[in-house]
């Protein structure tokens, strides 16, 4: 490993209570199978060959990995023989320290990161489908390896985190670290639009006005959507609908509403809900197109599969992030203002509000700033 900065790696550090000195950094761990998470001191991860090290300067709080994680809901009680556990999945920072084999890096770059670990080697991976990645088995039930996922993975819910130097995107100089952590959920939107049957003019629904489903209104927009039609809950009514109209929806709608009176071309399922579903079912013309981004929590999901038959309406499932998602997600970065969708940020100290904000979802990105 090439130490890169040693002696003004001290402007990158704040909030540490020991020296650098110690070698050690501050990391807010899942310590025990309880509600809650804690800080706690760690070493500073050293690199290997084909790694880098990031400052982490900021890492989002998912509403489906590190909030029930914290809340400790019981779909995650399989972590608790691995605890403690650093978690944290999307984050954004500065290259720090580079393994003796990285060669595209050299330190002080602005980064965003893919969590997901791949093998570089497989089909998948060669095609740039690297979130396919057949070779890396993990800890989630998808069976993919990720950063501050996987129980042998520490997460960004620290000072620092090391990573694959191939997972990461420098990060245009006009977007900020917060801003940066959205940008794998941008490109998980991009993915939606650009791997369904969408063509410019069509006319889109979206369900679930959260990060993916935001991130797959501001992808609609830019490839020409002619409506995009954004549909929340109850709870949604207060920000986020509210945010998607500000964002470029023509009409934001409450989902109690029932079927839309003009089903659309594309209808993007980003809710996870099954009740959700029933309304793509309902809402997209014969011959359209549902896109499954939300994630169910249930193994099997109930489809009326001969009434999609009958009009040949299609699904297209989409997960994660192809190297030509981030790719695009990044360049439309630079021209869309991302401000609305991220933040509050919190101080990584302070942790315990930003928890909080993100069960009020006083936002749709919460993060927390190490
Ligand atoms: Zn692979």
């Amino acid at each position: 490993m090439r130490e890169l900065y040693p002696k003004t790696r001290l402007s990158f550090v704040r909030n540490v209570a020991a020296p650098m000195t110690d070698a050690s950094m501050t990391v807010l761990e899942k310590r025990a199978a309880e509600p809650g998470m804690k800080l706690a001191e760690r070493p500073i991860p050293t690199p290997g060959a084909d790694e880098v090290r990031i400052a982490v300067r900021s890492v989002g709080i998912d509403g489906g990995v590190e909030a029930p994680l914290y809340r400790w809901d019981e779909y995650y009680h399989r972590y608790e023989s691995h605890l403690p556990q650093v978690f944290g999945h999307e984050f954004a920072g500065v290259v720090d320290a580079v393994g003796a084999d990285v060669v595209d890096w050299t330190g002080g770059e602005r980064v965003a990161v893919e969590p997901r670990v791949s093998c570089g080697r497989c089909r998948n991976c060669r095609e740039g489908r690297q979130n396919l990645c057949t070779e890396k088995p993990g800890f989630s039930p998808h069976g993919r390896r990720a950063i501050g996922i996987d129980v042998d993975a520490p997460g960004a819910l620290a000072e620092y985190v090391v990573v694959p130097a191939r997972n990461l995107y420098e990060l245009p100089g006009s977007v900020t670290f917060d801003e940066g952590v959205f940008l794998e959920l941008l490109a998980i939107g991009v993915h939606a639009v650009e791997a369904s049957s969408f063509e410019m003019g069509d006319r889109v629904a979206i369900a679930g006005p959260g990060s993916a489903g935001l991130s797959a209104l501001l992808a609609a927009r830019a490839a020409g959507a002619s409506e995009i039609v954004m549909i929340g809950a109850d709870i949604d009514e207060g920000t986020r609908l509210p945010i998607a109209a500000e964002m470029g929806a023509t009409a934001t709608r409450n989902a109690t509403e029932g079927a839309l009176d003009r089903p659309v071309d594309v209808f993007v399922e980003a809710s996870g809900h099954e009740s959700a579903f029933r309304l793509a079912e309902s809402s997209t013309r014969p011959g359209g197109e549902i896109v499954q981004v939300g994630v169910f929590h249930d193994d099997r999901v109930s489809v009326a599969l001969t009434a999609l038959l009958n009009d040949e309406v299609s699904i297209r499932t989409v997960n994660g992030r192809r190297q030509s998602d981030w790719r695009r997600a990044l360049a439309l970065s630079e021209s869309v203002d991302l401000s609305p969708v991220v933040g509050p940020a919190f101080d990584m100290a302070d942790y315990e509000a930003g928890f909080a904000a993100e069960a009020e979802r006083a936002g749709v990105k919460v993060v927390l700033n190490p």
